[in-house]
């Protein structure tokens, strides 16, 4: 078994300051893989204390100096991207080839995209050309607690790691207790290429511990989470009394809108991109929205696609899906799918329980339900799990009304072939992301929620302006 008991602080491996293991569990057979400790109290205030002594220097040096120490990691990233992929893989049960391109790749992709971004960033700005004298200096916000979650665990990190340092902050990194494995690699990489002691330092632990030392520590100026809505009120809550800045990326309920002049594929694809890494995406498109004319055919076709899609262990090569991450969330994703018979909607694909033959591990069957209501639980909750609920609609506007009937405003999915429509569509939906016809987003475009799906905005330029204070000087030249 993994030892990752230590913590990174300061720029070195420290023991926890009081022993406290906690097992990781390997979703494919349910056995712990890797040990590691909760932080208390002491091993926080450590971690803050050193990410407080290392701003003033930090923030200082020079834009050249941080850009060549993130290229340099960037380097010793891509080194030891399969590494990386698999500390993921056993950590959350992503599938290994899935792990490598798209988890591993994720996090390769954003420090890419930073650099860009970050290279072209103007930190020191005239306010503009009738006001001479005035100067915007846009400055790092300070001590970071940067926590994240388990379903994209260096998508997350990464998303947050880097614009931080590019910015001049500092920062303590929480990953999630639940899959740590790569966060501890990233730490190693953070050393290799030499980042000054005290700008990073990693220190794990749980939500009720570290994660809320963090939230309330007076030391710290800014949370930067990725998680449940739940999480993110309590953390907003509790950074309240000493009013940190608080970036949120919480959960989703995203709608894909078919109209019935979508291309062939629509259906097939939006349906695997709701299993895609066993339906644990916060941007995940779990509810299908249908125009009538073409409901019974989708119908048909999100079935097939559910009966399609292997599930099988995360080490095996092949495109498969992988189990959800622990028991916790298979037990809510049972709950759920039994919720949304007895309610009423009508199954078509999946259901309860393993899949057949198998009798360990926190699988899932790929489910669809079809005939749902944006009433139900199935429609109005954060599933998390490969479970696709399809509700038809007769017309734009319903279509519309729906996908914007929900708590949540994360990413909605557009389909159809009438251009016109796409963008009145587009423009409706309330929503940080939409998503048309199959096209994903680009390098650096930001990522981020309306309504009770967060308040950030992460990637690119925006992402950088999330770790920024806006300074503004009179008086900088004579008028
Ligand atoms: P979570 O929000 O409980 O945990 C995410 C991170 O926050 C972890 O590092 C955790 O230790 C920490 N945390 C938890 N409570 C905290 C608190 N009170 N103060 C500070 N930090 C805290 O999420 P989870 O338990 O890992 O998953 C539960 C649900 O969250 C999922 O079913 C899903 O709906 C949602 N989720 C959403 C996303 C997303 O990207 N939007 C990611 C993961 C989970």
């Amino acid at each position: 078994m993994l030892d990752k008991r230590s913590f990174y602080i300061n720029g070195q491996w420290q023991a926890p300051a009081t022993a406290n293991d906690f097992d990781v569990i390997n979703p494919s057979n349910e056995e712990p893989c890797a040990v590691i400790s909760l932080g208390g109290q002491a091993d926080t205030d450590a971690a803050v204390a050193a990410a407080n002594a290392a701003f003033d220097a930090w923030r200082e040096t020079p834009k050249e100096e941080r850009l060549a120490l993130i290229e340099k990691l960037a380097e010793i990233y891509m080194a030891r991207a399969e590494e990386m992929g698999e500390a993921i893989s056993l950590e959350m049960g992503a599938p290994i080839a899935m792990s490598k391109a798209a988890q591993a790749g994720a996090g390769a992709g954003h420090i890419k995209s930073f650099i860009r971004a970050f290279k072209a960033f103007e930190f020191d700005r005239e306010l503009g050309s009738h006001a001479p004298g005035d100067r915007i200096l846009m400055e790092p916000v300070g001590v970071c607690g940067l926590i994240t979650p388990w379903n994209w665990p260096m998508n997350q990190v990464t998303l947050k790691v880097i614009p931080a340092l590019a910015t001049g902050c500092t920062m303590v990194l929480k990953p999630s207790e639940i899959a740590p494995l790569s966060s501890h690699l990233f730490a190693e990489m953070m050393d290799e290429a030499g980042f000054p002691a005290g700008v990073f330092n990693l220190v794990n632990g749980d939500g009720a511990g570290v994660g809320t030392q963090l939230s309330g520590h007076p030391d710290v100026d800014m949370i930067s989470f990725t998680g449940s809505t739940r999480a993110g009120i309590a953390i907003s809550k509790n950074a309240a009394d000493t009013i940190k800045r608080v970036s949120l990326e919480l959960g989703g309920k995203g709608a894909n809108l078919v109209f019935a002049d979508a291309d062939e594929k629509a259906v097939t694809r939006g349906a695997r991109h709701c299993f895609n890494n066993s339906g644990q995406s916060c941007n995940a498109p779990t509810r299908m929205l249908v125009e009538r004319p073409i409901y019974d055919q989708a119908v048909e076709q999100a079935a097939a696609a559910a009966e399609q899609t292997a599930v099988d262990i995360a080490s095996k090569e092949g495109r498969h899906i992988g189990p959800v991450v622990s028991e916790v969330q298979f037990d809510k994703i049972q709950a759920l799918i039994e919720k949304g018979t007895e309610e009423g909607a009508r199954l078509v694909a999946g259901g309860p329980g393993r899949p057949e033959g198998v009798n360990r591990g926190y699988f899932v069957r790929p489910t669809v339900f079809a005939d749902v209501n944006n009433d139900m639980t199935i429609a109005r909750e954060e599933i998390f799990g490969p479970v696709l609920s399809i509700i038809p609609f007769e017309d734009e506007a319903e279509a519309v009304s729906i996908a914007n009937d929900t708590p949540y405003g994360l990413t909605n999915y557009v389909q159809t072939q009438d251009m016109e429509r796409a963008h009145r569509v587009a423009r409706r939906l309330r929503s940080g992301m939409v998503e048309m016809n199959g096209q994903s987003r680009g390098a650096g475009a930001p990522f981020g929620g309306y309504k009770q799906s967060g308040n950030g905005r992460e990637g690119g330029i925006w992402g950088l302006e999330d770790f920024l204070e806006v300074k503004s000087v009179s008086g900088w030249a004579v008028e």
